[in-house]
């Protein structure tokens, strides 16, 4: 049924500067295992040379296939495209941008042939990022971790070797606003780590803007926890406590000095904290109806543009040039 040993998924969006050298990389290390494998570059929509440059690595190299989307779906859509359309036993997910050592694959693969079905990458150190990126990453890690019920391991992006049956798993979910690492834990398996040293960018710079992490952040508590939405009882009960206190103290004060109750001041000041407690809390709601909305639409997680394979350049080649030939 499936033809490969193995299967590196590649996400690339924009990465021109990256891709000739990544390329590179991991054929050295494929290679080394004298086992049958394909490489899988997902060209998530990249506006720059990104898709030229692959295209000729295809024409090149039989073990290539690229897959072109349609426009940018982001990284954990064309992760799961890469599953998905992998053929392989055991499937490896790995940056383009050389920021996982392609290197540490032969130890995740060593962990494979021991029966581990997961294989994942635990960051010991992370090389030539900003202190803003490390320090958000962290905590966010553990607050992911102190709200949901499953173990979902700290410091460890997508960079991981699963085993054909996890793979499986992980494309009959449907869900639209994935977070891949979180459903790695939630599907269980056998699984264990292999710890490196995440690396500075070989060339170019992050496509995780801001508003991209915190989308991915969002959809990592929102798909695994629900605390965030009984915030707001909470935070109703104790509103309406302190509003009880100072009420009764305030009528008290009031007959005590013989003074009006309460002052405007206070009131506003009042009015506007709860007003924001209430919209912080309608907002919360809305991240989890958006995803609810999202479901219900139904729609594909990526638009496929091109699949393209050496052998597939080859047979269009021999196409074309026969019709030039019957002319
Ligand atoms: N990526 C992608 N689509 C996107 C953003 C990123 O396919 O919308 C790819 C990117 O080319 C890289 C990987 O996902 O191979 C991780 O992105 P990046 O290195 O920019 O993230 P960082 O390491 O800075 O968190
Ligand atoms: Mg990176």
């Amino acid at each position: 049924m499936y033809g490969k040993t193995y299967s590196l998924v590649v996400p690339v969006y924009n990465e021109e500067l990256v891709i000739s050298e990544s390329y590179k990389r991991l054929k050295q290390v494929m290679e080394q295992t004298d086992e049958e494998y394909e490489i899988i570059f997902v060209n998530d929509g990249s506006k720059d040379k990104t898709r030229e440059k692959l295209e000729f690595i295809c024409g090149e190299d039989e073990c290539i296939r690229l897959i072109n989307f349609s426009r940018n779906f982001g990284h954990q859509a064309a992760i799961t495209a890469g599953m998905e359309l992998s053929l392989g036993q055991a499937i490896i997910v790995i940056d383009a941008d050389l920021q996982d050592p392609p290197e540490v694959i032969l130890d995740m693969i060593r962990k494979w042939k021991d029966g581990y079905e997961v294989v994942y990458g635990k960051r010991a150190k992370r090389e030539g990022e900003t202190f803003f990126k490390k320090f958000t990453a962290k905590a966010f890690y553990r607050i992911l971790g102190s709200m949901t019920n499953i173990e979902i391991p700290v410091d460890t992006g997508d960079f991981r070797l699963i085993d054909r049956k996890v793979c499986d798993a992980l494309t009959s979910l449907p869900e639209k606003n994935r977070y891949v690492r979180g459903l790695v834990s939630w599907v269980g398996y056998k699984q264990t780590y292999v710890e490196f040293v995440r690396q500075e960018r070989f060339a170019g710079e992050t496509k995780y803007p801001l508003k991209k992490m915190i989308k991915l952040a969002l959809d990592g508590i929102t798909s695994f926890s629900y605390k965030p939405l009984v915030i707001g009882s909470y935070l109703g009960g104790l509103s309406f406590a302190a509003g009880l206190i100072l009420l009764i103290t305030d009528i008290l004060k009031s007959f005590i000095n013989n003074s009006k109750v309460l002052d405007l001041g206070l009131i506003l000041s009042i009015n506007l904290m709860m007003f924001g407690l209430i919209f912080c809390c309608i907002g919360i709601m809305g991240q989890y109806i958006a995803r609810i909305f999202d479901e219900s639409k139904a729609r594909p997680l990526y638009i496929i543009d091109s699949k393209i394979s050496k052998k597939e350049l080859h047979e269009e080649y021999e196409i074309s040039s026969g019709k030039q030939s019957n002319l």
